[in-house]
């Protein structure tokens, strides 16, 4: 970790002025010293300051035009990759940053704050592509498949939904077949982050359909391969920096050595993927929220109403204080389901949590600050209408908000039914009838 870091560390020698804890520097900064709770590592300090900076200075200036023009930062991304951001918990052997997932969420919840489109094609790359080809692959297979992709030099993508399923990932329709040394693929996938700027994708089919979701595979597919396609660019409510698009598959070919894990393993690759992929979702979510409460913050302090700045208001007050306190606790529902991650433990019910509370918290702030700013909310001349539009699809992506709660209250009951319940046992109906008599 230490290696790696110092190769992060030298790179903040981009952006001036580091500031750690105690020694503010700019506005935003005053609204998160709650959250640090004077726990965190000096490195997860420096990653936090090195994101925010970047952020403040390269994507904060730019992303309203990169969201009008829904262009996709390519510049932006490479410089993210030298920061060592694109593969922040790969392992320096296969080129990343060897940190964890604290520091993948604390930098991506910076990036993030200064644009929810660059920090999606973040996310992707780094859980959703990065994080089974490592968890998964051989050595042979990282070496090709994540060492460029966790340097920034090329970008990953994850195609798991197709257009008659989403949350019913099990039902893939999107099928692969062994002809000699080759697996053949067929199918199209839906809605994939990053489609028009990938360079490989991570794909998910059906080898046996008899076995259902026990009979899907992993492959790990070159976006250059003959018969690989995309569809249409998505015309989307939010993110439109980021492409969304179809992977299409006609006899596309790959080598055997492109299956990813054990043949049948591929559904849970994909779960196992999506686990993690929440914190980061998480993470964008609190971004959001975030850069609400900066903007509601200044413009609530520079707005004069009756003679006074509206931050005088009570009104006004109360909101900030709800949106505050909302944003907070979802970031400690995420950083601690990044530290249970890091220690090896379970953390599937708490990333599940931390995906739902940071999601709702995004959409609550977004939806507040455009209130907090009036008139000036709903236009894009400011950027609450943007967080707005941005916030709503963390309910959405990698698992629906209905699902999460599917996954919260099925691990809780199961935990429920281990555990040995110390409540009195509910009266009998004889006791009842006693009560009665008596
Ligand atoms: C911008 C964008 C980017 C995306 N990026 C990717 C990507 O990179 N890779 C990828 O594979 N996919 C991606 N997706 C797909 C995304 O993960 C799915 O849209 C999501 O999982 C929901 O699936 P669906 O759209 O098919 O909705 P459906 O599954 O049809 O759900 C519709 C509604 O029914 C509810 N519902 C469904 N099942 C249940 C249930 N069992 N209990 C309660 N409610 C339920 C849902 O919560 C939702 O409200 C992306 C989507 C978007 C919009």
């Amino acid at each position: 970790m230490r290696g790696s870091f110092r190769t992060l560390a030298a790179t903040t020698s981009r952006v001036k002025s580091v500031t750690l804890p105690g020694g503010a520097s700019s506005a935003a900064v005053s609204t998160r010293q709650v959250s640090t709770l004077g726990c965190l590592s000096e490195e997860h300090q420096m990653i936090r300051e090195m994101s925010r900076q970047f952020a403040e200075t390269e994507l904060m200036p730019i992303a309203g035009d990169l969201d009008k023009d829904h262009r996709f930062p390519a510049e932006q991304i490479a410089a993210i990759g030298e920061l060592g951001l694109m593969g922040v918990a790969v392992s320096d052997e296969y080129g990343g940053s060897g940190l964890d997932y604290l520091a993948y969420s604390i930098g991506l919840e910076e990036i993030s704050r200064g644009c929810a489109s660059t920090g999606v094609i973040m996310s992707v790359n780094n859980s959703l592509y990065c994080g089974p080809v490592e968890k998964f692959g051989t050595h042979a297979q990282k070496e090709e498949f994540l060492t460029p992709y966790a340097r920034g030099e090329k970008l990953g993508c994850f195609g798991l939904s197709e257009p008659g399923n989403g949350s019913d990932a099990g039902a893939a329709s999107t099928t692969a077949r062994l002809e000699g040394d080759e697996w053949v693929i067929n199918g199209t996938k839906a809605w994939i982050t990053n489609a028009h700027d990938a360079h490989c994708a991570v794909v998910f089919a059906t080898t046996d359909k008899d076995k259902k979701h026990r009979g899907i595979s992993a492959f790990i597919i070159p976006t250059d391969t003959e018969g690989f396609s995309l569809g249409a660019k998505e015309d989307k409510l939010g993110i439109r920096a980021s492409s969304t698009g179809n992977l299409i598959m006609e006899d596309v070919r790959v080598p055997m050595g492109n299956l990813l894990g054990q043949q049948g393993e591929g559904f849970k690759i994909a779960m196992m993927t999506l686990d993690a992929g929440r914190i980061g979702i998480a993470s964008q979510a609190l971004g959001i929220a975030q850069a609400s409460i900066d903007i509601s913050v200044k413009y609530a302090s520079e707005r004069e109403a009756f003679g006074a700045p509206i931050r005088k208001l009570y009104a006004i007050q109360h909101k900030i204080s709800e949106m505050s306190c909302k944003l907070e606790s979802a970031r400690l529902l995420t950083w601690r389901a990044a530290v249970l991650k890091d220690r090896g433990e379970d953390f599937v019910k708490e990333a599940a949590m931390a995906k739902l509370c940071a999601s709702e918290a995004a959409t609550f702030c977004a939806h507040q600050a455009i209130q907090v700013l009036g008139g000036m909310g709903y236009v894009s001349d400011m950027p609450a209408e943007r967080y707005y539009r941005d916030a709503r699809i963390t309910e959405i992506y990698e698992g629906t908000s209905e699902v999460q709660h599917l996954v919260i209250a099925g691990r809780l009951l199961a935990e429920a039914d281990k555990t040995t319940c110390a409540l009195p046992a509910a009266p009998s109906k004889e006791q009842d009838v006693e009560k009665l008599a008596a």
